[in-house]
């Protein structure tokens, strides 16, 4: 070979560049199991079940008692960029849904053996399908590759199996199925506590026990107590923000000052999309810092509305880390208000020492 030449350039065989955006979007199963579980919910299911064998690798599986996929939709549903949610570019600045980019099924098809078990309302029975790098394939091998008629309720199922089977090395990154497990039971317990009015079950496939177990009547305060736990659930204050001028509105349940931990356990939805945002953590853990013993941490579970427009939801396409316009006056206007409550049972503690 010929070094002092530069080798000819080609693009990427268009599976490969598939395999590699969809690796960006699900890194461990517990992504896939966000982007499936804010489906859900958009379509308004009040019940997701979920079972989970081995931390997700060998399946997830969800099942839901939304509206359902309308067969004509089902060729292309798992096409990269197909999506009911977003119809031009303009629509992008008034996202009310979860996710809006049509990518999670798709990724899911190019990682994994993907199983859509779907019926809506107007539908005689249920549809199966199955999908491999974004198209359909046969449900059994020697059958067309379209959907098959079945029994069923009404809602979603969706079953994927055998995750990152076609990617080797991302499969050999996994140390522990209970790691991943636990990844998963820490997000449906922050989709639980939030999702008011929506039943949570989540289990190990052939566990009779239940990792989350929620009804769909628990109030927001139940569903901590059996998230997380009463010491905690007893100590909580609600929490309710909002101003004009910064297009936001909050609300949620912190712990007051009779209660702190080790680590800090902050629940954050912005849009009723579970994300994070690290100036916002540290600015309520420095607020608590007043108020507990040293070393001492609160519980915090906020639910912020940001005007659309003012969110960047696609800093990152796994749309963890998410920025706002403001943020610092945002967090400023949240932390006084705890930092009101707090002083608030601060001086009820002192009085009734007192008294
Ligand atoms: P997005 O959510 O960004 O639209 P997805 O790939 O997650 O993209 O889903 C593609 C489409 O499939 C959605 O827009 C929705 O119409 C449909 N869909 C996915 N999951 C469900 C579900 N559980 N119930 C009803 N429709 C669903
Ligand atoms: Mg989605």
């Amino acid at each position: 070979e010929d070094l002092a030449a530069p080798r000819r350039i080609k693009a990427l065989d268009a599976d490969v560049v598939n395999k590699i955006a969809a690796g960006e979007i699900i890194v461990a199963p517990v992504h896939a199991l966000k982007e499936l579980i804010e489906n859900a919910v958009d379509a308004g299911a009040t019940s997701l079940e979920i079972v989970v064998k081995d931390g997700g690798l060998k399946l997830l599986q969800i099942t839901d008692n939304g509206h359902g996929i309308n067969q004509d939709d089902l060729p292309i549903l798992c096409e990269r960029f197909t999506t009911s949610k977003l119809k031009a570019f303009e629509d992008l600045t008034s996202i009310g849904t979860y996710g809006f980019r049509g990518e999670a099924l798709a990724s899911i098809s190019h990682i994994a053996h993907l199983q859509i078990t779907t019926r809506t309302n107007d539908s005689s029975c249920a549809w199966r399908a199955h999908y491999s790098s974004g198209k359909l394939v046969p449900v059994k091998p020697g059958q067309p590759a379209e959907p098959k008629a079945i029994a069923g309720r009404r809602g979603t199922q969706i079953t994927v199996e055998d995750l990152f089977y076609n990617v080797p090395t991302r499969r050999r990154a996994f140390r522990s199925a209970s790691e991943e497990y636990n990844k998963i039971l820490d997000l449906v317990g922050r989709y639980a506590v939030h999702c008011s009015g929506v039943a949570f079950s989540c289990k190990r496939h052939g566990d009779a026990s239940m990792g989350v177990s929620i009804q769909a009547a628990a109030e927001t305060v139940d569903r901590i107590r059996q998230i997380h736990s009463s010491g905690v659930a007893n100590e909580l204050i609600h929490f309710e923000t909002a101003d004009d001028r910064w297009g936001f509105s909050s609300d949620g349940w912190i712990s007051n000052a009779n209660y702190h931990v080790k680590k800090t356990m902050i629940l954050l939805f912005i849009n009723h999309r579970s994300v994070e945002n690290t100036s916002l953590k540290r600015a309520v853990e420095q607020t608590y810092a007043t108020f507990l013993p040293k070393g001492g941490h609160p519980f915090i579970y906020l639910s912020l509305d940001i005007d659309p427009k003012r969110v960047d939801v696609n800093v990152h396409p796994t749309k963890r880390e998410v920025n706002f316009l403001n943020e610092d006056e945002i967090i400023e206007i949240i932390c006084e208000e705890i930092r009101v409550h707090l002083a608030k049972v601060d001086t009820s503690r002192t009085y009734v020492t007192q008294s």
